[in-house]
């Protein structure tokens, strides 16, 4: 695969969605942190900076790193970056099972052993290939096979697991129909659900997805991730699907998507990021308040400039 001759805007398009997903990971982060004033949730008025990504915007920004070096997932590549990255910041929230997975990769262990390895040789099925695949959704956007095969690929470097992929897909694709649109166009969260629904692998998520769409878009937030998970399990399975329905909610309004999923608690980062990712695909990243972007501690991509990006 050579690099595509529209490579510049498609990383235009990548960086949009990064800028969605690390804002989204850094804002739903700061819930975390002991002394937000209970008036931030109450009267929607966003914490106090300087906002702190975690891991889901690392592993992003190794994707990101990927894409402008390759035009393309390079699964040895990617294993690097991950590997380098966490090795240079490891106190960014990893899991568990990432962690070992990342010490042993920069260790040079190789990760096609290593990522099987984990939960008794099944591999991972948690959710941090969903929560950094966004830009993978927008750099291939005009086509879905690609879109599906790159973010498995992705995916597998530390995912094994059929649903720790499945899960990936499903985000990248949310991604890339929202990338898809007409700027300002009304858009239907159903349609965006049942193009995702159509190219998603057979399997947990898949069902969960198909819950989601039986879920109205105008329901209240907490009943819909009753029914669907909000990602306390840290499993793809219980995280995806509520992501997507929050995000199909809230296509044309990023800082009400951040409101509304930060509100039903879980894994609170990943989950903003998962939304911040996919509904800047369908807002770019003009409908992110600059306040916001400017809250966020500043991106550390190497080569590219993590400000000023369109
Ligand atoms: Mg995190």
């Amino acid at each position: 695969m050579t690099i595509a001759s529209d490579h510049v805007s498609r990383m235009d398009r990548a960086m949009a969605v990064l800028h969605g997903l690390s804002v989204g990971d850094a804002f739903g982060q700061q819930f975390f942190s002991p002394g937000i004033p209970q008036w931030c949730v109450s009267q929607r008025k966003p914490p106090p900076p300087v906002w702190n990504y975690t891991d889901d915007s690392e592993m992003a920004m190794g994707i990101v790193e990927v894409l402008a070096e390759h035009g393309r997932v390079d699964q040895d590549a990617l294993a690097i970056r991950f590997g380098e990255r966490f090795a240079a910041a490891p106190a960014r929230g990893y899991g568990q099972a990432a962690i070992r997975i990342l010490h042993a990769i920069a260790q040079g262990e190789p990760w096609r052993s290593v990522a099987r390895a984990v939960f008794g040789g099944e591999g991972s099925f948690g959710n941090g290939g969903a929560m950094r695949v966004a830009p993978i959704g927008a750099y291939f956007c005009d086509d879905f096979g690609e879109v599906v095969r790159q973010a498995a690929l992705s995916a597998e470097v530390t995912h094994a697991h059929e649903e720790g992929i499945a899960g990936a897909v499903a985000v990248a694709v949310a991604t890339a129909w929202c990338c898809r649109q007409p700027r300002g166009a009304e858009l239907s969260g159903t349609e965006m659900l049942e193009a995702v629904h159509r190219h998603t692998p057979d399997g947990a998520i898949r069902l969960g997805i198909e819950q989601a769409l039986d879920v109205p878009l105008d329901t209240w937030e907490f009943t819909a991730a009753n029914l669907l998970g909000n990602g306390s399990r840290i499993t793809a399975r219980d995280t995806v699907p509520f992501c997507l329905w929050s995000a199909a909610a809230n296509l044309d309004w990023f800082t009400s998507a951040m409101w509304a999923t930060m509100r039903v608690e879980g894994d609170v980062d990943t989950n903003c990021a998962i939304v911040g990712g996919i509904v800047a695909g369908a807002t770019g990243v003009q409908g992110i308040p600059s306040k916001w972007i400017a809250s966020r501690e500043r991106l550390q991509i190497a080569g590219i400039s993590g400000e000023g990006y369109s």
